[in-house]
């Protein structure tokens, strides 16, 4: 009887918590600091160290929240459109259409990424405005992009297989998800692998803008 009990309760353990079984992530405020604040607060130190010296941390995160909705936006309505050439995230990376070699076609969609962002450079500058420095559209469209190419295509992983799957989760950045409510991940999830580049790409565009002030373009002393 003893023996039953044990092999009830064990099973009923392997069944609900034991091995292999994860539960789902829960949105509560305390899992967003864990997941996120990392990846958050180290984004917006870099995006402010790379905008002009004297402009406010607080607007540096309001510009990194509108860079980073507008990316989660045309994202998830580009899953709404149509298949066609023109919605070229889903003709050629979910439905692969063109049939390229997969590192072809991973190149080809680091294109696709960066010029949602590049979109949002050409619109400031159609609309004669900037309300986000082009610096910073550069450095979290690079952030994105190498991290769909390269922590989330290359390095095979849950989270972005369930966007390939179901197609209406894990968009990214997965904090926008959390937001909006399309994250679909494991209890215990954490973005803090994809700091490492924003750290990589804040250093090379820092030596890139440290360069250009210095030895290309340097301004003329007064
Ligand atoms: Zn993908
Ligand atoms: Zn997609």
């Amino acid at each position: 009887m003893r023996y039953s009990v044990f092999c009830i309760i064990k099973v009923n353990y392997i069944i609900t918590s034991g091995p292999g079984m994860v539960e789902p992530y829960k949105y509560t405020l305390s899992n967003f600091t864990k997941s996120f604040a990392l990846v958050i607060l180290t984004g917006n130190i870099l995006a402010n160290k790379l905008a002009t010296p004297d402009s406010s941390p607080f607007i540096t995160l309001l510009q990194g929240f509108l860079i980073n909705s507008w990316v989660y936006w045309i994202h998830r309505l580009s899953h709404l459109m149509p298949d066609s050439i023109f919605n070229y995230h889903i003709f050629s990376h979910h439905d692969k259409k063109l049939n390229l070699p997969r590192h072809f076609e991973l190149f080809f969609e680091f294109y696709c990424n960066m010029s949602w962002f590049l979109l949002l450079i050409l619109i400031q500058y159609i609309f004669n405005i900037e309300l986000v420095p082009k610096l910073i559209i550069l450095f979290f469209g690079l952030w994105y992009s190498s991290a769909h190419v390269i922590n989330l295509s290359m390095i095979p992983n849950d989270e972005h297989k369930i966007h390939h799957t179901e197609m209406n989760y894990n968009y990214g950045p997965p904090f926008m998800d959390f937001i909006f409510n399309t994250l679909k991940v494991e209890e215990g999830y954490t973005n803090d692998s994809q700091v490492i580049n924003g750290v990589v790409i804040f250093t090379v565009l820092d030596l890139i803008k440290y360069a250009v002030a210095n030895f290309i373009a340097p301004s003329s002393p007064e």
